[in-house]
């Protein structure tokens, strides 16, 4: 199949600054591919890797790929680039060749539907306001505390307000993002293990300690993040919660099959993609949602900033870029 190559460049600020225990995130940058094919029409894909130091090396990687290529070629080429480049191109050939049908509408924009982020620097208060709101009274919440940002003292008497405060439909996950030592970790759990409203404890080692995470996983609910986008060959052999990122991973495709396969503790992430890698999100989170282990997906919906970044329809976004 012969294919136009063309990108875009875009640029946007998220509407509030997102902490974890690694990193802060104030902006996300990358770019929209666009490929077309004469009779089969257009794909869109999106390259948005999490890191900041990737995108130079994706910008090198981008402009290896010629304007006109064919698909194979292109298939060929990307084997050895980034992962988010692998995803956009083979997203918007999935896309081209009607391997993805995606929804007009995919209703994740009310709060209850996606888990909602505390401010880690002010989680109590945060968990306080959103029980006190008459509109959340009776609807079944998911939220989560991103922790290891503050001294460890401090959070586990968090933890411990929280927990006294914690409604009963109310669910909980906590994120580490690999910053503990077993040690902490092993307090946590000791903590939580017998609390019911616990989703997981996601990453709470580092992505290398997999034996630390296995033991973990023993005895509470554990959810691997970063260490599948550093180590992918655990997609097929962690059976605890798997995190997963349609805009990191090389081939979104993969993760379509397991969920139409109704492979189960699998959860969608946002990594903040536009309206473009967005749809993956949606259009997977609705299948996580009819699988066996349905949770809402964490899409951080309220950080986009108000823009034609986050149109529905690719096309808009890709005209006005
Ligand atoms: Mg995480």
């Amino acid at each position: 199949m012969n294919l136009t190559f063309k990108k875009k460049s875009f640029f946007f600020k998220l509407s509030s600054k997102i902490d974890n225990s690694n990193t802060t995130y104030t902006y996300r940058s990358g770019w929209i591919i666009k490929l077309k094919n004469i009779e089969k029409g257009i794909g869109f894909g999106e390259v948005n890797p999490l890191s900041k130091k990737d995108l130079a090396k994706c910008q090198i990687q981008l402009n290896q790929i010629p304007k006109y290529i064919n698909s194979k070629n292109i298939s060929e080429l990307i084997k050895s680039f980034h992962p988010c480049i692998q995803s956009a191109i083979n997203s918007a050939l999935a896309e081209i060749e009607r391997k993805i049908i995606f929804q007009e509408n995919y209703y994740f924009n009310e709060i209850d539907q996606t888990a909602i982020l505390l401010n880690p620097h002010n989680a109590l208060q945060d968990l306080k306001i959103l029980q006190e709101n008459k509109f959340f009274n009776s609807k079944p919440l998911t939220i989560k505390w991103k922790v290891a940002i503050q001294n460890n003292v401090s959070e586990e008497k968090t933890l411990e307000e929280i927990l006294k405060h914690l409604r009963s439909n109310i669910k909980l996950r906590i994120d580490a993002n690999g910053s503990w030592e077993r040690k902490i970790a092993n307090r946590w759990v000791d903590i939580l293990k017998d609390v019911e409203n616990i989703d997981w404890l996601e990453q709470p080692l580092s992505t290398d300690d997999i034996e630390g995470l296995k033991e973990l996983n023993k005895r509470i609910p554990v959810a691997l993040d970063e260490s599948l986008l550093k180590y992918p060959y655990l997609i097929n052999e962690w059976d605890g919660w798997q995190i997963r990122r349609p805009s990191q991973e090389t081939n979104p495709m993969h993760l379509l099959k397991e969920l139409k396969d109704k492979k189960g503790f699998r959860s969608l992430s946002t990594s903040f993609e536009t309206g473009v890698g967005r749809r993956w999100l949606f259009h997977l989170s609705s299948l996580q949602l009819l699988g066996l282990t349905p949770k809402v997906p964490g899409l951080a919906m309220n950080k986009n900033p108000n823009s034609f970044l986050f149109l529905d329809e690719p096309k808009s976004i890709w005209d006005q870029l």
